[in-house]
C-alpha cells in the first residue's frame, strides 16, 4: 500500500506519522526543509526560531496527545495567557471577565451584552446556521454597534482587511468558541523539536522525505495516482495533497469536476510578520496585544517573555493574498518599531538584537459567507484523493489541533478502504 504525500507542513507530517506504521509513506516537499508555516529559521548562537509564533491550548487534546506519544511534552511551556488591548496608548489587560470593566469605550451596558455573548457562544457547541450570516450583523444584533466598532471590527480588518458583512458569523464563532483563555503553551524551543520528532518517527517506520521536490502534476490512470515530481513519475494508491486548495486544481484540473460544491473560488491571506528578539521584555509581559486603532487595522504583538524567558516579539500582519508591496519588509519594520515605541515610550532601538522578517502567500481561506457550507464531509475527493483543506472540521480554524484531527481521519480511512483494516496504535 503506497501513500504519497504532498507537503511537508504540519498537515503532512502528521498524515505520514500516523500512516507509516502500515504503509509504504512518501513525503514530497517543494521546500529544502520541513515545516512549512511551522517552520522556523536557525540562528548562528545554535538557537531555533518560530518564524510565525505558535500557541496551544488545554482545548488542543489531539495534538497534545501527539506531543506525548512523541515524548516531546517537556518542550512545552506551559503559563496563564495574559492579553492585552491596547487602548489610548496603555495596556488594558483583557483576560478575565471583570477585565472588560476597565474598557473605557463601552457603557455599562455593552460590556454586561458583550460578557453575554462570550459566554452564550462558549456554551453553544457548533457553529449551525451562522455560515451564511455576516459577522457584523451577528454582533451587532446581539450586542449592539459599539461593540462591533470598538471590539471585534478591529481584529477583524486585522486579520482579513476586508468588511466584516462579508466575513461569515462562522468562523468568529470558531475564534471565540477556541478556548484560548487560562493556560496556553509555547514551544520553549520552537516548534523545530515537534517537527524532528515527527520525521524520526516516519523513519524510524520506513517512511521517505522527497526535499527540494515540488509535485507538478497528478493524474489518475486505472487504479492508481501518478504523481509527477522530481525526475519522473511515480504510481501511489493513495494521495494526500496537504497544499492550498487553488493550486491543487492547478495539479489536477480532474478536481472541480468531481466536486462542483467546493469548486469555489477560494480566497487567501498572506502574512508578513516581523520577529524581534530583545533583550529585554516589551513592558508588562503579555502574550498578546491587540491595538485598537481607529481608522487603521489594528495589530497584535505576541510577546513571548510572558511565556519562555525569551524576549521574541511577534508582529504578524495579514493581507490578502497577492497584495505584494516590493516594499513590505522596510515597511513592516518600520512600522513595528513604531508600534513598540508607542506601547512602550521607553522602548529604545537598541534594545532589538536581531530582527527578521518572514512572509508567506496562502496562509488561511477567508472564511466569507457560504464558505464552510462548501467544505465537505469526506477529505476524499476522488477515489484515493484526499485533500484536507476542503474537510470540514468542527474549529473551522486551521491550526496544529484541525492538522492533527483531520489526519487522524484521513489516516483511519485510508486504513480502513485501502490498506485492510489494520490495527493501528495511532
Ligand atoms: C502568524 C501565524 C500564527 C499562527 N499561530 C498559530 C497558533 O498559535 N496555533 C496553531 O495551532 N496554529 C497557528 N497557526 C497556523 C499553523 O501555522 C498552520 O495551521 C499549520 O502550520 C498549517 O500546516 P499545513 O501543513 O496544513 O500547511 P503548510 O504549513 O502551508 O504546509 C504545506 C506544505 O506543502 C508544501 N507544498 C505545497 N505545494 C507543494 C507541491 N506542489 N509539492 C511539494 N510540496 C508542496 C509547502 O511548501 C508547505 O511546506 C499560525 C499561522 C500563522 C501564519
Amino acid at each position: 500500500m503506497k501513500v504519497a504525500i504532498i507537503g511537508g507542513g504540519m498537515s503532512g507530517l502528521l498524515t505520514a506519522y500516523r500512516l507509516a506504521r502500515n504503509c509504504s509513506v512518501t513525503v514530497y516537499e517543494k521546500q529544502g526543509k520541513l515545516g512549512g508555516l511551522a517552520g522556523g529559521v536557525d540562528d548562528d548562537d545554535g538557537t531555533h526560531g518560530d518564524k510565525y509564533n505558535h500557541c496551544l491550548c488545554c482545548a488542543d487534546t489531539e495534538i497534545l496527545r501527539v506531543i506525548r506519544e512523541l515524548n516531546l511534552s517537556h518542550d512545552l511551556c506551559w503559563r496563564v495567557a495574559r492579553q492585552g488591548i491596547v487602548q489610548n496608548n496603555t495596556v488594558v489587560p483583557a483576560c478575565r471577565a471583570d477585565d472588560l470593566l476597565r474598557f473605557t469605550s463601552l457603557s455599562f451596558t455593552d460590556k454586561i451584552r458583550l460578557a453575554g455573548f462570550f459566554l452564550k457562544n462558549n456554551l453553544r457547541g457548533e457553529s449551525g446556521d451562522l455560515d451564511n450570516v455576516p459577522a457584523r450583523d451577528w454582533v451587532i444584533q446581539n450586542c449592539g454597534e459599539k461593540v462591533w466598532e470598538y471590539f471585534f471590527e478591529p481584529s477583524l480588518k486585522f486579520k482579513y482587511s476586508v468588511p466584516g458583512n462579508t466575513i461569515s458569523a462562522a468562523y468568529l464563532w470558531a475564534r471565540i468558541h477556541e478556548k484560548k483563555h487560562g493556560k496556553i503553551a509555547v514551544f520553549a524551543h520552537s516548534s523545530d523539536g515537534l517537527i524532528q520528532g515527527l520525521r524520526q518517527a516516519v523513519e524510524k517506520d520506513r517512511g521517505v522525505f522527497r526535499l527540494g521536490t515540488e509535485v507538478t502534476g497528478l493524474k489518475r490512470q486505472g487504479n492508481r495516482w501518478h504523481v509527477a515530481g522530481g525526475e519522473g513519475e511515480t504510481a501511489y494508491d493513495c494521495v494526500v495533497y496537504t497544499g492550498p486548495y487553488s493550486e491543487a486544481i492547478a495539479l489536477c484540473p480532474a478536481i472541480p469536476a468531481a466536486c462542483p460544491k467546493t469548486a469555489l473560488p477560494v480566497e487567501y491571506l498572506s502574512v508578513d510578520c516581523c520577529v524581534l528578539r530583545l533583550d529585554r521584555p516589551l513592558k508588562e509581559s503579555y502574550w498578546l496585544f491587540m491595538v485598537l486603532s481607529k481608522g487603521r487595522a489594528s495589530r497584535v504583538v505576541i510577546d513571548t517573555a510572558a511565556l519562555c524567558d525569551n524576549p521574541l516579539v511577534y508582529i504578524p500582519v495579514y493581507r490578502p493574498a497577492g497584495n505584494k508591496n516590493p516594499s513590505q519588509y522596510e515597511l513592516c519594520l518600520r512600522e513595528s518599531f513604531e508600534f513598540c515605541e508607542r506601547i512602550n515610550p521607553q522602548f529604545k532601538l537598541d534594545w532589538v538584537k536581531k530582527h527578521y522578517f518572514f512572509s508567506d502567500t496562502q496562509v488561511e481561506p477567508v472564511f466569507s459567507l457560504n464558505y464552510v457550507r462548501s467544505m465537505r464531509d469526506d477529505p476524499e475527493i476522488l477515489p484515493g484523493l484526499f485533500i484536507p483543506e476542503l474537510f470540514r472540521e468542527r474549529s473551522l480554524l486551521k491550526t496544529f489541533n484541525s492538522a492533527a484531527i483531520k489526519s487522524r481521519i484521513i489516516a483511519a480511512k485510508i486504513q480502513a478502504k485501502y490498506a485492510g483494516n489494520h490495527s493501528n496504535r495511532r
